[in-house]
């Protein structure tokens, strides 16, 4: 049965982990006595997070690789397998929060954000998995969004991403039960990180939801990134299919499914708000 129970001497690599949910996982994993193995595209963060965590004593390693490049991701993965010769928890976490009306968001930042939130994560899976295959144990925990199990208005391509990664993830735990492998898909609701500062917002005239106003939305009524952390290590242990942290999450899930009509008013009254 998957479910790693005990952290201790695991090698957990983690994606996107210069800030926010990622560098908070990688601390909750370097407490439990695993040896994170981070990568960020900014090297300057990760090398940040390094430094944190071996400040505490334990053992770690970082990379500097962006998920959306395949060779990259498959670099990354060599490093960690030649350093230490297993991977036992792979956290694909790397993301990107660019959002608009999708009548007026360009293609290329579509195309941009399904590179990064969804071939990031099946570049990981696809560079891992032969390791834990031939183990015949581990686990996979692809960052999906509470925008993956609800639309959110106005972030259509990043929802179609996250929907993606939240049906991907579901056969990838089916198939790969019998490798003794578990496989997650987290679903955070609003965290206060720097997702939305650092993100790219395509507007029309006249929208009341700015980036900055986003932006000072997600710093006070945020959930903090560890709060997150929390749901992964506790989504691991007991082989969770989906972990959604955060009751805004758990509520529009649970009215969708049990009434489609409700939500979608829901979500007309979002839209009229957010336009
Ligand atoms: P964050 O911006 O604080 O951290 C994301 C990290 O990913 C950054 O350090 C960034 O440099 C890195 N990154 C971006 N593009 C990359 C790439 N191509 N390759 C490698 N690294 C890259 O944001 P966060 O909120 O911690 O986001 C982490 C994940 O959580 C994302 O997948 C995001 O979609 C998801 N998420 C966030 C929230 C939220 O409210 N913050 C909610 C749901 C889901």
């Amino acid at each position: 049965m998957p479910g790693i129970k005990n952290f201790k001497g695991k090698v957990a690599v983690i994606t996107g982990a210069g800030s926010g949910i990622g560098r908070a996982t990688a601390h909750a994993f370097a407490k439990e006595g695993a040896i994170p193995v981070i990568a960020d595209i900014h090297e300057e963060r990760i090398e940040n997070v390094e430094k944190e965590i071996k400040a505490l004593g334990v053992e770690v390693s970082s990379m500097v690789a962006d998920v959306s490049d395949r060779a990259q991701v498959e670099a990354f993965s060599k490093f960690v397998l030649d350093r230490y010769g297993r991977v036992d928890i792979l956290h694909n976490n790397a993301g990107i929060g660019w959002g608009g009306p999708l009548e007026v968001f360009p293609l290329e930042d579509f195309q941009k954000v399904m590179e990064v939130n969804f071939w990031g994560v099946i570049y990981g899976v696809q560079s891992f998995l032969p390791r834990m295959i031939e183990q015949k144990s581990g686990h996979i925990v692809n960052t999906a969004s509470g925008a993956g199990l609800n639309g959110v208005i106005p972030l259509g391509a990043y929802s179609a991403s996250k929907f993606a990664i939240v049906g991907y993830t579901e056969v990838l735990r089916a198939e790969l039960r019998r490798h003794n492998i578990g496989v997650t898909a987290v679903c955070p609701g609003i965290i206060n990180t720097n997702i939305v500062k650092d993100g790219k917002a395509t507007l029309i005239e006249g929208a009341s939801a700015d980036q900055e106003k986003m932006t000072a939305f997600y710093k006070r009524f945020g959930w903090p990134p560890e709060r997150v952390a929390k749901g992964v290590l506790k989504g691991i242990r007991k082989n969770r299919a989906i972990v959604p942290v955060g009751p805004e999450v758990w509520i529009l899930w649970y009215i969708k499914r049990f009434s489609i009509t409700l939500a979608d008013l829901i979500n007309s009254i979002f839209a009229r708000m957010a336009l």
